[in-house]
């Protein structure tokens, strides 16, 4: 089998279009909700020097501003449903296109499901570059449910605050989400990281598994 880190170097000195010269790297941070992407995706962003995108945080923001996009994933993010992917990935192409020039991605609650990891890898093809690896957070349902009730406290997130609706994103997780990893998994790509511990402890896991695997 065909080592990542040869792969992404092979695959980096051989792009054929108009970015040729320009070496990314894009992780695909995973993982259930409540499994503490937010918090490593930023510490991570921080130490490559990357884009973080968190699809999360853009609904959000849309909603804040009752924006059109935002009205429309109202009601799927209430329940804890996933958007639909033409307006999600239409939503993370856009992000993208205005950060051509960074050094890379963290790509954090995207892909949530393959239509959405094909789009992704289509994209970023189109762009002469490709996603460099995905590291999935290992946390177990009990411990998720416990911890997105206390960020709940103090998130002001409706989604965090009510236990059926926690569940209902778990399910969706599980049902939709989680074969996300196994896409990855067939090129050889995804990673799977023990997610309970100090924020330290997990961020230095992480970075490991990139390091070894990914970065030259
Ligand atoms: P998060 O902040 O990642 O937990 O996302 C909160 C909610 O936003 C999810 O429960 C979905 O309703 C929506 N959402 C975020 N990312 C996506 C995505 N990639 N596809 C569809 N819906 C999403």
């Amino acid at each position: 089998m065909i080592s990542p880190l040869f792969r992404w170097i092979l695959n980096t000195f051989t792009r054929s279009d108009e970015n040729q010269d320009k070496i990314m790297l894009n992780l695909v941070l995973f993982g259930p909700p409540g499994s503490g992407k937010g918090t490593q995706a930023k510490k991570l962003t921080e130490k490559y020097d990357l884009i973080h995108i968190s699809t999360g945080d853009l609904f959000r923001y849309e909603m804040s501003n009752n924006t059109p996009l935002g009205e429309k994933a109202k009601a799927y993010m209430a329940k804890g449903e996933l958007v639909p992917d033409e307006v999600t990935i239409g939503m993370l192409e856009n992000k993208v296109n205005k950060h051509l020039d960074a050094n890379g991605f963290i790509f954090d609650g995207f892909p949530r499901n393959t239509v959405q990891a094909e789009a992704l890898d289509k994209f970023l093809t189109s762009k002469g570059t490709q996603v460099s690896g995905l590291v999935s957070l290992d946390v177990d349902d009990e411990e998720i449910i416990k911890r997105i009730l206390e960020r709940g406290k103090t998130s002001g997130r409706s989604d965090d605050n009510d236990e059926s609706i926690i569940r209902n994103r778990i399910e969706v997780y599980n049902q939709e989400t989680a074969p996300v990893f196994e896409f990855y998994k067939k090129q050889d790509k995804a990673q799977l990281v023990h997610g309970i511990g100090s924020i330290d402890e997990i961020f230095n896991r992480l970075c490991e598994a990139i390091d070894s695997n990914l970065v030259v």
